[in-house]
């Protein structure tokens, strides 16, 4: 009996969703393990977030047609990043000679193109339950059940940090200028929204833990004016347009991406699996680069299933472990990076404070190096 799958991806969130129109780009038969949502509960919550998708993830989505259209993107040609004592790191999408340093993508748009995408993908069946398949993926997020179960050890290291996410309504246009600030023990981010000539702002405000309580009680105005005076803009300039959010933050990796499914395979026959995105890790949202990356594991692993040859089965370990050779030590080395970085603005000491705003003025004018590592943030290095 042939079988009725080739891929069985748990987890239909944007990593998931976009494995699945990839593979099934390829003619590979695809579950997508969506479970249902308990009987009379009210509909989810939409999500107040907005993701900075760089160059690849922006290529990627639009080469699936699920890139998100009108006010539902905005392209950021400015940056702005400020220490605690001075330090400032300005970036220009004219500088870089691209129209965009990154785009800003509101959640729920981006996840409604993806569903709509997959409903019309004869290739792909939503299924309630896990099914047989040579290869499973797990796209489950960073609390996956099923990794456990799969005997993948994911080590987890928690900030002593919870973002905070809103979103902001200013008294003028955002001029498609994204700032950072890195205040005390505290990181904060606006994201302009609402299309090139907006006034809407994604805040990200990570804060320690026992200050969420406070913050996310408020009443709005006066959350909104708490928000503009930690960036130094003037009371009354911000107001609250949507609910309040939080994540506690964690840096997390699991320690081995595929392997054998456990229990026996039917014979003659490869049971594997792989992890993606969030699954597979998780970095600080500071360097606004999860999904980036979670985008770029189903990118490769849907190219080295691709490239495979024809007798091949796309649950063959030796595909699998090249899928995990390219993805794993990359972004290890992003998590070290924005682990450093954070560990680094949370310090007090004077010495420190000084030296972490005298290096971003220093990288500022460093011209090659600064270039480099843009373009790398854009996804074009
Ligand atoms: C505040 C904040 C801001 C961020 N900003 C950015 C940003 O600007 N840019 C960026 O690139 N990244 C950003 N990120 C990171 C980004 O949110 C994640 O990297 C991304 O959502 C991971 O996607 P995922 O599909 O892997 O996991 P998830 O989004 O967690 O999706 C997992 C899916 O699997 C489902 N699931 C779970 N368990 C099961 C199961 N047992 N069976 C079936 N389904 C299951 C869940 O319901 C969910 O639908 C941010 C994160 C935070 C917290």
């Amino acid at each position: 009996m042939t079988q009725a799958f080739d891929v069985c991806i748990r987890g239909a969130g944007v990593v998931g969703q976009t494995l699945a129109l990839l593979l099934a780009r390829e003619r590979l038969r695809v579950a997508l393990v969506t479970p249902p949502r308990p009987a009379q509960t009210e509909p989810p919550a939409l999500d107040v977030r907005a993701y900075a998708l760089n160059n690849a993830s922006q290529q990627l989505l639009d080469s699936l047609r699920c890139w998100p259209e009108g006010d539902a993107v905005t392209a950021v040609t400015g940056m702005q990043v400020l220490g605690d004592q001075g330090g400032e790191v300005v970036f220009s999408a004219r500088e870089q000679n691209t129209p965009a340093l990154t785009w800003i993508v509101d959640v729920p748009a981006l996840e409604a193109r993806l569903t709509e995408a997959v409903r019309y993908q004869p290739q792909i069946e939503r299924v309630d339950s896990p099914r047989d398949a040579a290869l499973t993926v797990v796209c489950e997020g960073r609390a996956s059940r099923t990794r456990e179960e799969f005997g993948v050890h994911y080590d987890t290291t928690p900030y002593p940090h919870t973002a905070i996410a809103a979103r902001l309504q200013a008294n003028q246009p955002h001029g498609q200028l994204a700032h950072q600030w890195f205040l005390p023990g505290q990181v904060m981010a606006f994201l302009p929204l609402g299309g090139d000539q907006g006034n809407s702002i994604a805040l990200v405000w990570s804060v320690p833990h026992a200050e969420v309580a406070e913050l996310m009680s408020l009443p709005p105005q006066e959350f909104a004016d708490r928000v503009a005076a930690q960036a130094g803009w003037p009371a009354g300039s911000l107001s609250l347009s949507s609910e309040r959010a939080s994540w506690s933050l964690q840096q997390s990796r699991a320690d081995r991406w595929v392997g054998a499914m456990p229990g026996q395979p039917p014979a003659g026959q490869v049971r594997s699996f792989a992890l993606a995105g969030d699954a597979a890790h998780a970095v600080h949202p500071l360097a606004g680069q999860g999904l980036n990356l979670g985008l770029g594991d189903v990118e490769a692993l849907a190219r080295v299933l691709r490239e495979r040859d024809y007798w091949r089965s796309v649950g063959d370990p030796k595909l699998l472990r090249r899928y995990e050779r390219e993805r794993k030590a990359g972004i290890w080395a992003l998590g070290l990076a924005s682990d450093g970085l954070q560990r680094l603005f949370d310090h007090t000491l004077p010495t420190v404070q000084n030296a972490r705003n005298w290096g971003m003025n220093q990288f500022n004018r460093s011209g090659p190096l600064k270039s480099w590592v843009t373009r790398l943030a854009m996804g074009l290095a």
